[in-house]
C-alpha cells in the first residue's frame, strides 16, 4: 500500500486515487525568467520519482504542470517588480521571447535529467482566456472586490483561510514584513485581476479592460480545466504552503466551494553550505555549472537519493563526487551482473522486490530504496535476473541503465574529440555536422549510440 504525507491534514496517509488505478496531479512549475538552479531541479526530480513511483505501484496518470512566463511578481504576495519583466528589462529583450527562451532551457534540463515528464504542459499565456472564465465566476459568486486598478480576492469570505499551513490572519498579520497595503481590506487578500498600466508589456484585453492574471489564478484555473474540481494530488515546494497553494486552495472554495486536490505534497529545500543559494554569495548553479565540473546530470539524480524529499539537503562538491562514485559503482554493477550467468533462487529476488516496493511506498523513501539497490549489487552472485531486477527498480531510479554501456576504456585521443565536437554540435543542434562525425566513427569500426549523456561508443 502506498503511504503519502499529506500537508493538509499533516499525516502520512495511504493513498487512495479518486478513481481506480488513474492518478490526477498537477505540479506547480517553474517562472521561465532566467536559468533554472539546482535548488529548483529538487523539486521536479522530487516531482519524477513521485510520477515512477505511482506508475511503478500500476496507476496511469494524468498529470499537468504549469509554466508561468507572465509575469509574477519578486515576492508571492502582491509586492515587489515583476519577474519577467525585469529580466526582459536587464536582458533588453521582449518579456515574451525571455519566456520562450528560458522555457526552453528549462525543458531541455529536465529532459538532461531524464525526468518524466508530465503529459500536459500548460503556458499560463495560452490560458488567458480559460482564467478569465474562471475569475469571473468567482466574482460572480461574491468572493472579490475592486479597487481602482485591481481585482482582489476578499479572505474575509471564506468559512477558513490558512487551511494548509493552519495560520490565522491575526498571526499573518503579526509576521508580515511590509506595512499592510491600505487597498487591501484584509492582509491574506491577493489580487486575481489586474489593471495594465499604459506601458506595461504583457497585457490582454479581457473583460475589465487591458489586463494581466495574478499569479495564483493560473494554476486554479489550469488544473480546473484539465483535471476537473478535485484531483487526487498537488504538488510544489514548501515555500508555496503558505502563500501561493493558500491562495490557490481560497480561489478554488470561491470558484466551486471544494478544495481542489486530496493529497497536498511539498518537497524541501536545498540548501548549500548550510544556508540559501542566491546570486549574491556567488552559490547558485544551474546544471551547466555541475557539468562544467564533471558533474554529469545522473550524478545530480544519484546525489537526491541520500535525502528524503521532505528533509532539507545540503549540496556540497564532495557530496558530488561522492554521488559520482555511487553512480559509477551502480552502473559498473549492473553491468557485471549482466554479464553474469549464475541462477539466483525466486524467493532472493521477491525478498528483494519487497523490501524496495516497501521503501518507495514509504512516502518515497529513496535512501532505504537505494540501500535495497546497493544489497543486489553487492550479492556475489552474478546473474541476468539481478540485472533484470535492476532494470525493473530502475524505472524509479530514471538512470537509463538500460541504455548504458561500458565506455571502450582505450579509446584515443582522437577518436575522444571527435566524440566531444560531436556532443558538442548536437548541443548547438547542429545536425550535419553531428553526422558527418557519426560517419567518420563509425568508419573507424564503432557502433555510435546517442544517449541523455552523449555520444557513447562501442566496437
Ligand atoms: P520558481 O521558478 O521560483 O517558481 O521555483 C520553481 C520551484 O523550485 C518551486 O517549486 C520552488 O518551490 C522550488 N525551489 C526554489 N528554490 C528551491 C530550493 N533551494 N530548493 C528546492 N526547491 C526550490
Ligand atoms: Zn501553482
Amino acid at each position: 500500500m502506498l503511504k503519502l504525507y499529506n500537508t493538509l491534514t499533516r499525516k502520512i496517509e495511504e493513498f487512495e486515487s479518486i478513481e481506480p488505478k488513474q492518478v490526477k496531479m498537477y505540479s506547480c512549475g517553474p517562472t521561465v525568467y532566467n536559468y533554472a538552479h539546482i535548488g529548483n531541479l529538487r523539486a521536479y526530480l522530487f516531482m519524477d520519482t513521485l510520477r515512477r513511483v505511482l506508475k511503478y505501484n500500476g496507476y496511469t496518470l494524468k498529470h499537468v504542470m504549469n509554466i508561468t512566463d507572465v509575469g509574477h511578481l519578486v515576492s508571492d504576495s502582491d509586492e515587489g517588480e515583476d519577474k519577467m519583466l525585469k529580466a526582459a528589462r536587464i536582458e533588453k529583450k521582449d518579456p515574451f521571447e525571455i519566456a520562450e527562451f528560458y522555457m526552453n532551457a528549462f525543458l531541455q534540463d529536465i529532459d538532461k535529467l531524464n525526468i518524466d515528464k508530465p503529459e500536459i504542459i500548460a503556458r499560463a499565456t495560452e490560458h488567458i482566456d480559460v482564467m478569465e472564465k474562471y475569475v469571473q465566476q468567482i466574482i460572480e459568486n461574491g468572493f472579490t472586490y475592486e479597487t481602482e486598478k485591481t481585482i482582489y480576492f476578499d479572505t474575509s469570505k471564506l468559512d477558513k483561510y490558512g487551511v494548509l499551513s493552519n495560520r490565522n490572519v491575526e498571526e499573518q498579520k503579526a509576521g508580515a514584513r511590509v506595512e499592510f497595503d491600505s487597498e487591501k481590506k484584509n492582509i491574506s487578500d491577493f489580487a486575481v485581476w489586474i489593471k495594465a498600466p499604459e506601458n506595461h508589456l504583457m497585457k490582454w484585453d479581457t473583460f475589465w479592460g487591458k489586463c494581466y492574471p495574478g499569479w495564483h489564478l493560473e494554476c486554479s484555473a489550469m488544473s480546473y480545466q484539465y483535471l476537473g474540481e478535485q484531483f487526487d494530488i498537488h504538488t510544489g515546494g514548501i515555500d508555496h504552503i503558505p502563500i501561493h497553494h493558500e491562495n490557490e486552495i481560497a480561489q478554488s472554495k470561491g470558484f466551486c466551494g471544494k478544495i481542489p486536490a486530496h493529497v497536498w505534497m511539498h518537497v524541501d529545500f536545498l540548501t548549500i553550505d548550510g544556508g540559501k543559494m542566491s546570486k549574491s554569495l556567488n552559490n547558485l548553479y544551474t546544471l551547466q555549472d555541475l557539468a562544467d565540473r564533471g558533474y554529469e546530470p545522473p550524478v545530480y539524480r544519484m546525489f537526491q537519493f541520500t535525502s528524503s524529499y521532505r528533509n532539507k539537503i545540503n549540496f556540497t562538491w564532495e557530496a558530488m563526487e561522492s554521488a559520482k562514485v555511487a553512480l559509477n559503482r551502480l552502473r559498473e554493477g549492473y553491468l557485471r551482473h549482466k554479464e553474469g550467468t549464475e541462477t539466483i533462487e525466486k524467493e532472493m529476488i521477491q525478498k528483494y522486490e519487497e523490501k524496495f516496493l516497501n521503501a518507495i511506498n514509504d512516502d518515497l523513501n529513496m535512501p532505504v530504496a537505494m540501500s535495497v539497490v546497493w544489497e543486489v549489487l553487492k550479492n556475489p552472485q552474478k546473474s541476468k535476473e539481478l540485472k533484470d531486477l535492476l532494470l525493473k527498480f530502475d524505472a524509479v531510479l530514471g538512470f537509463d541503465l538500460a541504455h548504458y554501456e561500458k565506455q571502450e576504456e582505450s579509446l584515443s585521443d582522437e577518436i575522444l574529440e571527435l566524440v566531444k565536437q560531436r556532443d558538442e554540435a548536437r548541443q548547438t543542434k547542429n545536425w550535419a555536422e553531428s553526422d558527418r562525425i557519426r560517419d567518420i566513427l563509425i568508419k573507424k569500426g564503432y557502433l555510435v549510440k546517442d544517449t541523455k549523456e552523449g555520444t557513447i561508443l562501442s566496437k
